[in-house]
């Protein structure tokens, strides 16, 4: 049947990540397959096409360029119109153009995919066995970009001519790897290299045998240079912690395949979707007993972050591992700074770190971490957002003014935000070196000349201290806009779920430690909060802390100092006494008596330290929120029928929250023989009993969202407790899916103040 003569011609414009990622082809194909005449071309952030054809066939194209678009493609929206210009017959993709005032949106890094693992192991293939195989679905994006547009002079490509027969496959967009910038193969290619003593016509082999030996050897990657060792030598992790200066913090390990991974850690449908997905990020799962991992992979915790092979070269090498089928894979650097990405600096920084070194001759323009998420109730929870997701932008809907945001001082990101989008910067680091700081400002020049920001506001946490927060003051100082950082944390959970920004939200912000508008460090806070304001309509009640930020490494002192904000002796029965000197306790309670050096604070990251070292879990930590993983851990191992028999309870008075009562209640349990696994558990629960308490109680209206979020949340038992309590009267509170609930994703919530509020940069003297 044919519907000659009711032809059409219309406009389509279509948003969002679609460069770089094959949208062109797709389009082409998809219009060739409707019989579609027209076009098709980007100006930057946008795809437009124009087409004329029966009205269905464009209806049809209309919906698949949704529902069928290539994998790397993110569709913000789809605009159609009718249109009157004149369309040649067939269907032609035409050159990129670049408006002026517009934005490209950078795709990520995204793990090689099925399609070019299947060539790369096709010995007839002229790919076979090609570490840098790729096309328009996957590969390096952000970290190889110099500058946009993203074409292949504009990344460290360059530096590789395209042989006659890749460049016929670049040039023919019936192919996959039509405009595949970092397309390459055996002749034109990047090509690795071995460093070590090991046969260097073979380097894959070389490194292979390397590891088999028992050898460190640092590997080149997409974002930045591992550290890897077989995960099952623990004298080989041994000496990687030695040399690294890592004590104890959790490794993240690469497996072979799913398969694999399964016989090491309970996975769940939703964690092997995440541990497959494109961004291919470590997931934190619960290890099995006697998996066969060394004990020196993530010490004393049963969670392990395991990572599935993402570049052509972790394929090449499992091939050749024969038995060992998981890796330590650590980021290079030495403790505290951020991922090596240059070649110089791996000379320097990692060879004495390692024993070999297989790299490659393709730059990394910029470092990006590997991503670490959970997941709960089958749900994504972030905790360290970088390779695969970032530079994905989170949408503003009417951002009133371009935002520079400079988040918070540990687990850094800044974001930028412009009228309609706001872009997280991968994760940085702690900002507690040089090097750290000279990412940060490199970074955020990249960020502002990629997305053509000018930034009117910059917004900086408001405690005195932070290095980020200075370095505002010192370059930017007639623009800073000062943000309460527990504010920022639920203005976080209000951007990404798209909240208006003048309607109240009440909100949960639970961390270790952040300046509060008093000048006390604040941090088990409950807020009334729009991107306008916030009201502390709830707080822990304070206690004193001796000797503030020190008392964080070692939990027995806060567990000292809350037993004697419960009015509880330090008899030498409880662990957290036992685990002090006289001396020491002499000390601090002369500090405790007189307030000497001693900082209010209502941290909740604080409480479940105390509880932690009660229960002779951990009194000392070498890296942030270990004590509380512990308590986690031995929360979720809990027997519930014991849990039930008893419950712990804080008293709330007004706007105050007290956890003496609990601290009580957890001494004379400890007293009486409980297990630790079942106090953890009642502890975790009374959290919960308490957030849902205080929801009842100080929630403005019925329709009044609830936001969760700070580091605290990154505990998944909690999290689920709490989702659970509040499902069950009917609620579902709003959580982290995009950005971590730790100080990662600060920046966000800054920006969403920033640009939602009418708030003037104060004049810094
Ligand atoms: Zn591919
Ligand atoms: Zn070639
Ligand atoms: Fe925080």
């Amino acid at each position: 049947m044919t519907t000659a003569g009711v032809r059409r011609a219309e406009r389509i414009i279509v948003t969002g990540v679609v460069q770089g990622v094959g949208f062109r082809p797709f389009v082409y194909r998809l219009a060739n397959e409707l019989d579609l005449d027209g076009v098709v071309g980007n100006d930057s952030s946008r795809v437009f096409i124009a087409v004329a054809g029966i009205p269905d066939r464009i209806s049809e194209l209309v919906d698949r360029l949704v529902t069928d678009a290539p994998p790397l493609a993110i569709i913000e929206r789809v605009e159609r119109e009718p249109t009157t210009e004149t369309i040649e017959p067939g269907f032609r993709i035409v050159d990129s153009r670049r408006a002026a005032g517009e934005r490209t949106l950078v795709a990520p890094d995204t793990a090689v995919c099925d399609d070019c693992v299947s060539e790369m192991r096709d010995p007839t293939d002229r790919r076979y066995e090609h570490p840098f195989i790729t096309c328009t679905n996957c590969g390096p994006r952000f970290t190889i970009i110099r500058e946009l547009p993203y074409d292949r002079p504009n990344t460290t490509m360059v530096d590789f001519d395209m042989c006659a027969a890749c460049a016929d496959e670049y040039g023919d967009p019936a192919n996959r790897r039509y405009h595949a910038q970092p397309i390459g193969c055996h002749d034109c290619g990047p090509r690795v290299s071995f460093i070590g003593s090991g046969p260097a016509d073979d380097p894959i082999g070389a490194t292979a045998a390397e590891l088999r030996a028992g050898h460190i050897v640092t590997i080149k990657g997409i974002g930045g240079f591992h550290l890897a060792c077989d995960a099952r030598d623990s004298d080989a992790i041994a000496r990687l912690r030695g040399r690294k200066n890592r004590p104890d913090k959790p490794l993240a390990i690469m497996v072979r395949d799913v398969a694999a991974a399964r016989r090491l850690a309970v996975i769940s449908d939703a964690e092997a979707a995440q541990l497959t997905s494109p961004a291919r990020p470590v997931v934190l799962l619960r290890a099995r007993p006697d998996n066969g991992l060394s004990g020196l992979v993530a010490p004393g915790n049963p969670l392990v972050g395991i990572m599935l092979p993402y570049t052509p070269v972790h394929h090449l090498l499992f091939d050749r591992l024969d038995a060992i089928d998981a890796l330590v894979m650590t980021s290079g650097n030495t403790s505290g700074e951020p991922i090596v990405h240059r070649d110089d600096d791996a000379a320097d920084v990692l060879a004495p770190l390692c024993d070999a070194m297989l790299t490659h001759d393709r730059a990394i323009h910029a470092p990006c971490d590997d991503s670490v998420v959970r997941v709960v109730r089958d749900v994504l929870l972030p905790v360290r957002r970088a390779r695969g997701y970032a530079p994905i932008p989170v949408p503003i809907v009417d951002g009133a003014r371009t935002v520079l945001a400079t988040g918070g001082e540990l687990k850094n990101t800044f974001c930028v935000g412009s009228a309609d989008h706001a872009w997280v910067s991968p994760h940085l680091g702690d900002m507690e070196n040089l090097e750290t700081l000279r990412l940060f400002e490199e970074t955020i020049a990249r960020f502002e000349r990629f997305y053509d920001v000018d930034p009117e506001v910059v917004a900086i946490d408001a405690h005195p201290g932070y290095l980020t927060s200075g370095w505002a003051r010192s370059h930017r100082s007639d623009r800073v806009v000062e943000v309460q950082h527990h504010h920022a944390h639920v203005a976080a959970v209000m951007a990404e779920h798209e909240l208006d920004p003048h309607q109240p939200v009440l909100g949960f912000a639970f961390d270790g430690t952040g300046y509060g508008s008093d000048g006390t460090i604040w941090g088990g806070e409950v807020l009334v909060a729009t991107a306008d304001g916030f009201e502390r309509v709830g707080h822990l009640a304070p206690i004193q802390l001796p000797g503030g930020d020190a008392a964080v490494r070692h939990p027995y002192r806060v567990a000292l100092a809350h037993l004697a904000a419960a009015d509880v002796g330090w008899a030498d029965d409880l662990a957290p006494v036992a685990a002090a000197t006289d001396v020491e306790r002499n000390l601090l309670r002369r500090q405790l008596d007189t307030g000497f050096a001693c900082v209010p604070t209502t941290s909740m990251g604080r409480l479940f330290d105390a509880v932690a070292s009660m229960l002779d879990l951990r009194h000392h930590i070498t890296y942030e929120a270990q004590a509380a993983i512990d308590l986690e851990i031995a929360a979720a191992g809990a027997h519930l029928a014991a849990v039930r028999s008893t419950t712990y309870g804080f008293d709330v008075d007004g706007a105050r929250i007290d956890g003496a009562p609990v601290l009580r209640a957890i001494v004379a349990d400890v007293r009486s023989g409980a297990d630790a696994a079942v106090v953890a558990r009642r502890f975790h629960e009374a959290v919960a009993d308490v957030v849902l308490g205080v929801v009842e109680r100080l929630r403005p209206g019925p329709d009044v969202p609830i936001v969760l979020s700070g580091g605290v949340f990154q505990n998944a038992l909690l999290t689920d407790l709490c989702i659970e309590r509040l499902a069950a009267t009917g609620i579902t509170p709003l959580t982290h899916h995009i950005v971590p609930p730790n100080d990662g994703g600060l920046a966000l919530g800054q920006v969403f103040i920033a640009t939602h509020s009418n708030r003037r940069p104060t004049q810094e003297t």
